[in-house]
């Protein structure tokens, strides 16, 4: 079988500042991989080459066999396979919980409000926030916001999710909740590209981690070796500022 994401040679540069200077990645399909490394590494803009919120100036994303890069692909269509979790929650305020999930699934997916709401619904519950569909966003607690957030991303049922320091926004206590139900993703099989500051979820659930640093993949490998066992000084001394 074909890795759910193949990432090849991709660079990326703003004006003269060149961000990623060629990133080879492959995830298969029910892996996860986990992102770490200094902040200004390059590993948002890695991520977001992946739903081409940006653009690469070389390289290709190939995930679940459609070559996002492709000048001819229907992006909308192929953005549709991979689901995004963001620092920021980005909910909409105005929505309830309910309307925040379901939205993109009418407009996007064209589904009717009764199917909408049922995959909503499921996947509130998914989250541990059956019951708060009618709540507007400011009525939760961040942890809650990004368990929604998840909520939402997971309501377009992609192949792959993103999450982009998912956690780094949030009060110490309310990281422990976000982080279980991204565990329990990950034990039912969905393929994840997870960019964290947490190294203990990193060496709990990671089939293989990454470390960036200025652009380039450093050192990669399963958790054991890379956080466990680091071979190289840049992810040494990036390990003794965090851990
Ligand atoms: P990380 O997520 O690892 O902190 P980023 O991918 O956000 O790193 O950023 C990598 C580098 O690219 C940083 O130096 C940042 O300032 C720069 N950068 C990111 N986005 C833009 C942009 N839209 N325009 C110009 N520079 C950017
Ligand atoms: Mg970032």
């Amino acid at each position: 079988m074909s890795p759910a994401v193949t990432i090849t040679g991709l660079h990326k540069s703003y004006g003269d500042l060149e961000v990623l200077k060629g990133i080879d990645c492959e995830v298969e399909a029910g892996e996860v991989v986990c992102i770490i490394g200094p902040s200004g590494s390059g590993k948002s803009t890695l991520l977001r080459c992946v739903n081409l919120l940006e653009q690469p100036d070389q390289g290709s994303v190939v995930v679940e066999g459609v070559e996002l890069t492709d000048p001819d692909v229907d992006l909308n269509a192929a953005r549709r396979g991979v689901g995004m979790v963001f620092q920021q929650f980005n909910l909409f305020p105005h929505l309830t919980v309910l309307e925040n999930l379901t939205i993109a699934q009418r407009k996007v997916l064209g589904r009717g409000k009764a199917e909408a709401e049922g995959v909503a619904k499921a996947n509130l519950k998914r989250v541990g926030l059956a019951g708060r569909e009618g709540s507007y966003p400011a009525k939760l607690s961040g942890g809650q916001q990004q368990r929604v957030a998840i909520a939402r991303a997971l309501s377009m049922e992609p192949g792959v999710m993103l999450f982009d320091e998912p956690t780094s926004a949030l009060d110490p206590e309310l990281v422990g909740d976000v982080l279980s139900v991204m565990r329990q993703l990950a034990q039912e099989g969905m393929t994840m590209l997870v960019v964290t500051h947490e190294m203990q979820f990193a060496r709990e659930v990671a089939d293989k981690v990454l470390f960036m640093d200025g652009g380039s993949v450093v050192e990669e490998g399963p958790p054991g070796q890379v956080i466990g066992n680091p071979q190289h000084e840049r992810t040494k001394s990036f390990l003794a500022r965090v851990l």
